[in-house]
C-alpha cells in the first residue's frame, strides 16, 4: 500500500528548495516530556507557532520505500525557537517508513492508525500543543521558560521520533518542522488535507463501504490516488468469497 507517495515528493517539490538544518535521531538529545498536558497561560507564552492569521499546516505521510524518507532525522527549515521573535508562521509533517505495508490490507490500516494516534502521546515542556484535525492545522504556545532553559526544534523533534518509533513497525522517521516566511503554508495544509482524506476513504474501504464508484462520494480522491480503488476492489473481493 503505497497511496502516499505521491503527497510525500509533492510535499518535498514543496521543501526541498528551502534552506535547512538536520540532525541525526539521538533519543539523549530529546526534550523533557511532562507525559500528559500541560496548560501554558498566554501570560507566560513567549510566542505562538501557527496561531490564527498565521500560516500552518501539521500531517503524517506513510511510505516503505527507503529513497522517499523516514531516516531517523529532525529537519528545519526557518527560525529555532531561540532565534523566533514574535508569533510566526508553523507547520510539522511526520514521514514514516513502515515495515508492514506488504502485509494484509486491513492490518496494514489498522497500524497506520495506531501510529498516528502516537502524535498525541508527546508533551514537552512547557511546549503545549492544540491539535485541529479538522483544519490540519496545529498551533503551540511556547513558554518563556522553556525558551529560557533552552528548548529547540532539534531536542522537541527527538521527542516525536522516540514516540513514533515506539511501534515496532515504524522502522525510521522522519520530522520536519517549518517556520520559514518563505514556504507555500496554504498549499502543505492542501497536503494535509489530501493526506487526512486518504485516511479517511481507508476508514469506509475497511468499513464495507459498497463498491460503486459512480455513486460514491470519495470519488474524486479515489480518481487522484493511485491504488485507492484497486485497494477497495480487492477488498470487495475478499468479502464476496
Ligand atoms: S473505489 Fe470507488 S466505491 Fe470505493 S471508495 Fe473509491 S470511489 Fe468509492
Amino acid at each position: 500500500m503505497e497511496l502516499y507517495n505521491s503527497l510525500i515528493q509533492e510535499t518535498r517539490e514543496l521543501t526541498d528548495k528551502l534552506p535547512a538544518r538536520v540532525w541525526d535521531y539521538d533519543p539523549g538529545a530529546a526534550w523533557p516530556d511532562t507525559g500528559s498536558s500541560e496548560l501554558v497561560l498566554q501570560k507566560d507564552a513567549a510566542f505562538e507557532l501557527g496561531a490564527s492569521g498565521r500560516g500552518s499546516a501539521n500531517y503524517v505521510l506513510f511510505t516503505s520505500h527507503p529513497e522517499l524518507g523516514g531516516r531517523d532525522q529532525v529537519i528545519l527549515c526557518g527560525r529555532d525557537l531561540q532565534e523566533i521573535r514574535g508569533d510566526c508562521d508553523f507547520a510539522r509533517i511526520v514521514i514514516l517508513r513502515v515495515g508492514v505495508l506488504e502485509d494484509d490490507d486491513e492490518a496494514v490500516y489498522r497500524t497506520l492508525r495506531d501510529i498516528e494516534f502516537a502524535k498525541y502521546h508527546v508533551y514537552p515542556q512547557g511546549y503545549m500543543v492544540r491539535i485541529s484535525p479538522e483544519s490540519y492545522r496545529e498551533q503551540v504556545r511556547v513558554s518563556r521558560d522553556a525558551l529560557r532553559r533552552g528548548i529547540s526544534f532539534k531536542a522537541l523533534g527527538m521527542n516525536y521520533i522516540r514516540a513514533y518509533k515506539q511501534d515496532p513497525n515504524v522502522l525510521g522517521a522522519t520530522v520536519l518542522f517549518l517556520t520559514d516566511p518563505a514556504a507555500d503554508y496554504a498549499a502543505l495544509k492542501a497536503l494535509a488535507k489530501k493526506s487526512a482524506d486518504v485516511t479517511g476513504t481507508l476508514t469506509h474501504i475497511f468499513e464495507g463501504l459498497p463498491t460503486d464508484c459512480s455513486a460514491c462520494a470519495l470519488k474524486d480522491i479515489c480518481d487522484e490516488v493511485e491504488g485507492m480503488k484497486e485497494l477497495h476492489f480487492g477488498v470487495g473481493d475478499k468479502g464476496r468469497h
